[in-house]
């Protein structure tokens, strides 16, 4: 009677394909950046707004540092190719009209790019999901396609930004799936990625995102959805000095821990599996000592995160 047999157990037969496949080996969460607006101001009670001077600080540090940055979906391509050691995510939420007005010519200047993730559902519109600050202005079509024709990635963000684990299928479904339709009318291209508003997420909202498309989803925080669905990243704001950046950046080394899988980017189509594999998740040699910002005193701590670090906005 096979089914008094106890069955005997083979270990599964592993190889770099599936594991590969399975995020096994050397899959580890990559360094991504978030950004929201840029642009001078001093009103800024969510701490979401850099300055022009300040971002070109930042991407220098970047530059100097032998670190480019690019879209999430670029990165997670590179990193599939084994070509994602010297790359950084940079991500823009919200799709502030000043992405395109400050941050595009800086980034290009740098020879950066980076994602930004819009709210079709607001083309033109503001920020009035925020009680507090200053109305901003959000990309309209236009923006949006000269931030494409510009190099960046176009993500989504839904269409009206909502805290997605309080909505309804109905409601979840047109966040998620008609943002991406809409994205897709005016780019000409569907997106990759979806960054969860306020860095809200949970089960049934990422398996939305997942069903309806995307390739990769962007967190905040580092949880137990973590992976390409709930990518978590690093808060910079207007007071990240280049010698904060460097400590940020050892903590990431330091902290990141595997990305759990359903096979990201490698299992794509577009992925290639074959060439040679950089080190990327490998632990890193840390830079030499940086020269500390002038705007820091020696020693300066890392400033404790403001509340956007956990909820993202
Ligand atoms: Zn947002």
């Amino acid at each position: 009677m096979s089914a008094e047999i106890s069955p005997v157990h083979v270990p599964p037969r592993r190889s770099a394909a599936s594991d590969t496949l399975s995020g096994r080996g050397r899959r580890t969460a990559p360094w991504v950046l978030m950004y929201h607006s840029v642009g001078e101001c001093a009103d800024d009670p969510y701490l979401v707004t850099v300055s022009p001077d300040r971002l070109e600080r930042q991407l220098r540090w970047l530059n100097g540092r032998g670190l480019t940055g690019v879209g999430v979906a670029e990165l997670l391509r590179a990193r599939a190719d084994g070509r994602g050691k010297r790359l950084v995510g940079l991500t823009f939420d919200d799709g502030y009209a000043d992405f395109v007005e400050h941050a595009v010519p800086l980034l290009r200047r740098y020879e950066h790019s980076a994602t930004v993730f819009v709210l079709p559902g607001r083309l033109g519109g503001s920020n009035d999901w925020d009680e507090l600050g200053p109305r901003k202005p959000l990309l309209t079509e236009d923006g949006i396609r000269a931030a494409a024709a510009a190099g960046m990635e176009v993500g989504s963000h839904g269409l009206v930004h909502l805290d997605l684990t309080a909505t309804a299928d109905d409601v979840l479904a047109a966040e998620v799936r008609g943002s991406r339709d809409r994205l897709q009318e005016i780019t000409g291209k569907a997106p990759e990625g979806f960054c969860y508003p306020y860095g809200k997420l949970d089960a049934r909202v990422v398996n939305a995102v997942r069903a309806a498309g995307y390739a990769y989803g962007c967190a905040v925080g580092a949880g137990p959805l973590t992976g390409t669905h709930a990518l978590p990243r690093a808060y910079v704001g207007e007071r990240d000095t280049a010698g904060h950046l460097h400590l940020k950046r050892l903590q990431h080394l330091l902290r990141r821990r595997p990305l759990p899988f359903e096979g990201g980017y490698a299992a794509l189509p577009y992925a290639r599996t074959a060439g040679p594999r950089d080190s990327a998740d490998a632990p890193d040699v840390p830079d030499a000592p940086e020269v500390p910002d002038a705007r820091v005193a020696e020693g300066s701590p890392v400033p404790s995160e403001p509340r956007v670090e956990q909820d993202g906005r």
